[in-house]
């Protein structure tokens, strides 16, 4: 897959997943607009691929306004950035519901929104792919408010894919199993936890960054020119029931 001559955002590219898709597609010629929230994440990746970077609190909506609209144009987007809390049910509080809304679902929302205008307004075609999670087909222990943001999601995939399809941008929703990031250093290191999570996937490990953006680019790519409204669990086998 070849990326020459392509802007890609790519939302939380400082750490995990969206590092790993950054330097991907870099690799592939493409030019990688990253927003996120650490700046020495994206000194370090500027400095590697050459990438834009631009620094941004995704859980408040005007500056993930602004930073999506200094991002373009661009030809593809990926919202990747994702926050976890784990509390139990009876525990969750309305501060940490909020903020995954907000960082979750209510941020991809907005960057796309600004991504789809520009490209509609100037009559462009592309692609976005939404990063949620097995967690939006799952009731995870202590991954509550996870989990209603992923799902959350998930029904944005699905209306922006009915609405920008007609416009010729393909909207995807990938689903990642427990994969080996910061975010599952703080979710999944509890050994009894984690083995729990393991046995019940078929291919027997967690996934590795890169397993992930292979399908990210896949679905970027023109290979995945009918692939469109999907919701793609990249897990290994642990969706099957
Ligand atoms: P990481 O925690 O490793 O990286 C997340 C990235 O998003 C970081 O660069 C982080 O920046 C950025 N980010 C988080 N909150 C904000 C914010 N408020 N504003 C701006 N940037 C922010 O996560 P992963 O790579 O593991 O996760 C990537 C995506 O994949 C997420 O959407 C996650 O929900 C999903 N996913 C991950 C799984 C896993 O097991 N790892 C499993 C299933 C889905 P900073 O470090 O500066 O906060």
């Amino acid at each position: 897959m070849d990326f020459s001559g392509k802007r890609v955002v790519v939302t939380g590219a400082g750490k995990g997943i969206g590092r790993a898709t950054a330097l991907m597609l870099a690799r592939r010629g493409a030019h990688v607009v990253a927003l996120t929230r650490s700046a020495a994440d994206l000194e370090t990746l500027s400095a590697e691929t050459g990438a834009q970077a631009i620094v941004v609190d995704l859980a408040d909506a005007e500056a993930t306004r602004a930073a999506a609209r200094a991002a373009l144009p661009a030809d593809f987007l990926v919202n990747c950035a994702g926050a976890t809390e784990l509390e139990s049910f009876l525990d969750v509080s309305v501060e940490n519901f909020d903020l995954l809304h907000a960082v979750n679902t209510r941020a991809p929302m907005i960057v796309a929104q600004e991504y789809a205008r520009d490209m509609v307004g100037s009559g462009r075609t592309g692609a976005i792919v939404n990063v949620s999670s097995c967690a939006s087909f799952v009731g995870i222990p202590d991954h509550a408010a996870y989990c209603a943001s992923k799902a959350g999601l998930d029904g944005l995939t699905r209306v922006m894919a009915k609405e920008l399809g007609p416009h010729g941008i393909r909207v995807n929703g990938l689903h990642p199993t427990v994969t080996l990031t910061p975010m599952a250093v703080k979710a999944w290191s509890d050994p009894d936890k984690a083995a729990g999570m393991l046995a019940r996937i078929p291919l027997g490990r967690f996934a590795e960054p890169d397993d992930i953006a292979e399908v990210i680019l896949f679905l970027l790519s023109d290979a995945a020119a009918m692939v469109h409204g999907l919701s793609m669990p990249v897990d290994g086998g642990y969706m099957i029931a």
